[in-house]
């Protein structure tokens, strides 16, 4: 039968084989791919006024007849047509720049719709480069904006999202059950997807929306239940001698916390119980998470088996290597080390002794889930979300043993009600107590007026051999070369006010290769400042490293805030986060104030998650480890439990979702999981 999912996008006239191109690169293959590619903002054009009425730098939609019009070409690349319009109330002053063919598509004495931000200065009012046109098709109404590439402009792909809508008019199934929709008030699935992308009001927005992200946690709770479904009806490999836990401690530096010993027990319970492991342990920044994935790999080893730890990047993988590997030596245990850069002579030999069990621990990058890596009897597996690994990367891992014990760590600190849901596919253990003798990191907020201040400072550390971070974050939508230009001339400008430091410049756009050497010599002290987009790789440890400067701090959230300032503080001296922006809004002071007056994790994702509206989307690549098209984790927490709830009671009425009208929704739990979501 025909339907949205299988009429490929080739079939909207205007798309030809170029313009598919670039949609497939921004995964859109079908004509459900394109509708379920969502605005990512709205521009409101509905403001009509009078052009005595328009106040200056607001955005108006303006109906005026054309009184006269002239081009000129300034020089060589900049040519402009001026246009003057009149309605009863006065003069409007319009010029595009190097749009030569609106000199001929515009009229003189003939009316048009001119949309834009309106100037006003000296009794002149003006707009620059407005939306233009003779009957309203962009303008009255609220117009969709979309992330595009190059290549496709926001008119043409509005337009083929339109066609695309009046494929789904007909036929097309509704997927969620209709019994789900009258007991949670949601609007039909052509409703939704006319209204998210061409809404009539503020109302119908919101419902559209309301009914698209219920479906999507719905789904996305649906496949996390089904699976510790399956889950919980495993039975793990039964390890039994344990006292080696004990022997780990007495060779440490130091005491183990209560909560680190707490969570190893919970650990060692569920493997001696010969219950599968799948716990994910959540700790702050600094709580010391590494060694109690020592441990639990450790427990294995001891009753003969094998473990393997996966590191979202090839630095993470080294310094995880580095540390347990002297701890898995004391033991008697081999441990190798195995990345994308390993050479491949090395990596055969490492592939052949992991095979006989000759190494007894595999650490590595997704390296580790490649086909050829074979092991000989694996029964523990860690990851180490810092960046999140999809759900289907743990699933090779955990493919590669036979049904082994899991342990997933995760750095960023969320409410114990949202871990809940979010990782409702596993157990939660929480180290919630840091070590003794940290010095907490002192955070001050300081507005651009302080600069020479912080220069100064700066100076002062860079003076004490200290290391120093400096985040200066881009717009998210700038094109990359803009990007890159301001990251690049930033790193000059340190560069020339610190000419006896060494400078790093580490950005988005480098391969992971040239990011990990610049990291790596960092780490070992060779570079003074490293100047950063928000590339830098959380997790890594540099003690050394004492101020955590970032720039423009009302672009970042709570979490993210706090994750970057776990970066420092993480040796014996006492060290800063200087959060700088001169933005006077109530919600950036709101965020500051919170990052000064707490250094607590958990305390910050709860603001975090009470500051940040439904509805903001700022921030959503944090917020999963699912690629959500339209939900917010953090935001919509209160659909996100609602949808759980009904997820637990269909799930309870059919397991495996066989009933017809819950065939939709299989598909969609389906697709859902299987597209691989690595972010890196
Ligand atoms: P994270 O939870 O951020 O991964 P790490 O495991 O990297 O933290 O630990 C941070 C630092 O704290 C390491 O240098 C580690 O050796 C040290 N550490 C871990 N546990 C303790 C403890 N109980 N007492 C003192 N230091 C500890
Ligand atoms: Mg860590």
């Amino acid at each position: 039968m025909y339907n949205i999912r299988n009429t490929s996008i080739k079939n909207i006239p205007s798309i030809k084989e170029e313009r598919s191109k670039i949609l497939s690169r921004m995964g859109i293959e079908t004509v459900e791919d394109i509708i379920k590619y969502f605005p990512k903002k709205y521009d409101d054009r509905r403001n009509i006024a009078k052009i005595i009425e328009c106040v200056d730098d607001e955005k108006y939609c303006v109906k005026a007849k054309v009184l006269s019009k002239s081009f000129r070409t300034v020089r060589k690349n900049l040519n402009l047509v001026n246009v003057v319009a009149y309605d009863e109330t006065g003069k409007l002053h319009i010029t595009y720049f190097n749009q030569k063919y609106m000199y001929n598509n515009i009229k003189e004495e003939e009316e048009y719709i001119f949309f834009g931000k309106v100037k006003r200065e000296y009794q002149k009012t003006s707009m620059t480069n407005p939306v233009t046109e003779k009957e309203e098709r962009y303008t009255g109404c609220i117009v969709p904006m979309y992330k595009l590439k190059s290549g496709i402009s926001q008119l043409v792909f509005t337009n083929a999202v339109k066609s695309a809508l009046s494929y789904i008019d007909f036929n097309e199934e509704e997927t969620l059950p209709s019994y789900i929709r009258k007991e949670h008030e949601l609007c039909d699935m052509l409703f939704a997807y006319k209204n998210i992308h061409f809404p009539s009001d503020d109302y119908s927005l919101s419902l559209a929306k309301r009914r698209l992200v219920f479906e999507e946690l719905l789904i996305f709770e649906l496949g996390l239940l089904s699976k510790k479904e399956k889950n919980i009806n495993n039975k793990g490999i039964k390890l039994t001698n344990l006292k080696i836990v004990e022997e780990l401690a007495d060779i440490l530096p130091y005491e183990l916390t209560g909560a680190q010993k707490r969570v190893i027990r919970e650990i060692a319970k569920d493997m001696r119980d010969g219950k599968q492991l799948n716990r994910l342990v959540q700790g702050d920044v600094g709580s010391g998470k590494t060694i109690v994935a020592a441990a639990t790999i450790l427990m294995a080893l001891n009753c003969g088996y094998q473990g393997a730890i996966m590191a979202p990047t090839e630095i993470l993988a080294h310094q995880h290597y580095d540390e347990m590997s002297e701890y898995f030596k004391h033991f008697g245990y081999t441990t190798a080390l195995l990345t994308g850069t390993t050479k491949k002579k090395e990596k055969d030999i490492i592939l052949e002794k992991l095979k006989c069990g000759e190494i007894n621990v595999l650490i590595g990058t997704h390296a580790i889930i490649e086909e050829n890596v074979v092991f000989k009897n694996l029964a523990v597996c860690v990851t180490d979300e810092q960046h999140r690994f999809g759900v289907n990367q743990r699933g090779l891992l955990y493919k590669k043993g036979e049904n082994p014990h899991f342990l997933v760590m995760s750095a960023t600190p969320i409410p114990r009600t949202l871990a809940l849901i979010m990782y409702s596919d596993l157990d939660i253990s929480i180290i919630d107590e840091l070590p003794p003798g940290r010095k907490p990191v002192k955070t001050i907020h300081l507005t651009e007026k302080d600069r020479k201040k912080t220069d100064n400072f700066i100076l002062k550390e860079l003076n004490e051999k200290n290391q120093i971070y400096i985040v200066c974050p881009l717009v998210e939508d700038s094109d990359d070369s803009s990007e890159l230009k301001d990251a690049v001339s930033y790193h000059k400008n340190i560069s020339e006010k610190f000419p006896d430091a060494s400078v790093a410049l580490i950005h988005g756009k480098m391969k992971s290769k040239e990011k990990d050497e610049i990291m790596l010599k960092f780490k070992r002290g060779e570079i003074d400042i490293l100047v950063s987009t928000t590339v830098i790789e959380v997790g890594v440890n540099v003690p050394n490293a004492t101020v955590m400067m970032i720039e423009n701090a009302e672009r970042f959230g709570l979490s993210q805030l706090h994750q970057l300032r776990g970066r420092v503080g993480r040796g014996n001296k006492q060290s800063y986060n200087i959060l700088i922006t001169d933005n006077e809004s109530k919600a950036t002071k709101e965020r500051m104030k919170i990052m000064v007056d707490t250094n607590d994790g958990f305390k910050i994702s709860e603001c975090d998650l009470k500051l940040r509206g439904p509805g903001d989307f700022f921030g959503t690549e944090q917020s999963g480890f699912i690629d959500m098209k339209i939900a917010d984790l953090m935001g919509d927490v209160k659909t996100l439990s609602e949808a759980m709830k009904t997820a637990v009671q269909i799930l309870k009425n059919d397991p495996l979702l066989e009933k017809d009208e819950h065939k939709l929704l299989k598909e969609n739990v389906i697709k859902m999981f299987s597209k691989p979501s690595f972010v890196q």
